[in-house]
């Protein structure tokens, strides 16, 4: 069985132990069946982008006891392995779109466009695309023309619904047609949306196999949809849970006791933020410190539970 799997950090702030968790897992799926893991970072949402940050999370996540056999700083095949550096292969993929007839300009206003470029998150998405500009302009020039500005790129959706099979969550059907509509693919300013760039480089980097936290998997219609039409397989998907901080709230890369820099510079070990983290997704029964090279024989994504005990917590 070929085995690609590959995460996908963005390069915006410190990661934080929801991060760290779903880097274990994506790494434990990848060398429990004995894969290749990619490391490909997501830095195509350029104003978020922290400098430094990349270094730090690579950093951080080898001293977890993660690695990677492709990635920015190992090399490989499929590289370059930074989104900043892959913009021709996304220019190259809306061509074939819009030869396809699949692309159409839009000039809807700015303010609905702006968070694009990163991956959204659970609620972040707003009212399905009520197709004002499906129709409009017979060209790119002509949208300018009108608009007075750039216009943005969006996927003529055609076909309603898309689904696919979640090795954790089960079967996900969505109406993409109703629920999203047609979707942004490059946005006014140019940048391009993370829809297009997850979905060629997935596609480009045949990659088999995804574990990501499951905040995107209502991204993953969409993506589906998007690989099949520029002719990619599509991979197999694993939403993993969304770790939450101790309050149910989401976690903050600004708390350092949530941040995987933030224990390393408090002396932790990382092989307690590991026995943790296993503790916390059901794969081990108690918190002890272990290294994540122990987990792989006896791993198995399956259910897992999410069940984060935060008094067990190695620093409080
Ligand atoms: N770069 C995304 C994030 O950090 C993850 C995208 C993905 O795994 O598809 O939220």
């Amino acid at each position: 069985m070929i085995y690609r799997g590959r995460y996908a950090p963005s390069p915006t702030g410190p990661l934080h132990l929801g991060n760290a968790r779903t880097a274990l897992l994506a790494w434990l799926d990848a060398r429990a069946h004995d894969g290749k893991l990619v490391m490909r970072v997501e830095d195509i949402d350029t104003p978020r982008v922290v400098k430094g940050a990349e270094e730090e999370q690579l950093s951080d996540l080898r001293w977890l006891g993660l690695d990677w056999d492709e990635g920015p700083d190992v090399g490989g095949p499929h590289g370059p392995y930074r989104q900043s550096n892959r913009y021709e292969r996304y220019e190259a993929a809306l061509s074939t779109l819009r030869g396809m007839g699949r692309l159409f300009p839009c000039v809807c206003s700015r303010k609905d466009l702006q968070r694009l470029a990163s991956a959204p998150h659970v609620g972040e998405e707003g009212p399905a695309y009520p197709g004002t500009c499906r129709d409009r302009f017979s060209s790119d020039e002509e949208a300018r023309a009108a608009a007075g500005r750039a216009p943005a790129l969006r996927f003529r959706v055609t076909s309603g619904k898309a689904s696919f099979d979640d090795r954790v969550l089960g079967s996900i059907a969505q109406d993409v047609e109703r629920d999203v509509g047609d979707f942004v693919l490059r946005r006014a300013d140019g940048l391009y949306a993370y829809q297009l760039a997850v979905v060629v480089d997935d596609g480009e980097m045949g990659i088999t196999h995804v574990v990501r936290a499951d905040d995107l998997a209502t991204s993953t219609p969409r993506q589906v949809m998007l690989l099949r039409t520029l002719g990619h397989a599509v991979p197999s998907y694993a939403h993993v849970p969304l770790l939450n901080g101790p309050d149910a709230a989401r976690l903050q890369k600004r708390e350092p006791r949530h941040t995987l820099r933030g224990l390393r510079d408090a002396g932790i070990k990382p092989e307690s933020v590991v026995g943790w983290l296993a503790h916390s997704i059901g794969l081990v029964e108690t918190t002890t410190p272990v290294r994540p090279s122990e987990l792989v024989r006896d791993f198995r994504l399956g259910p897992l539970v999410s069940r984060p005990r935060w008094d067990l917590f190695p620093v409080t």
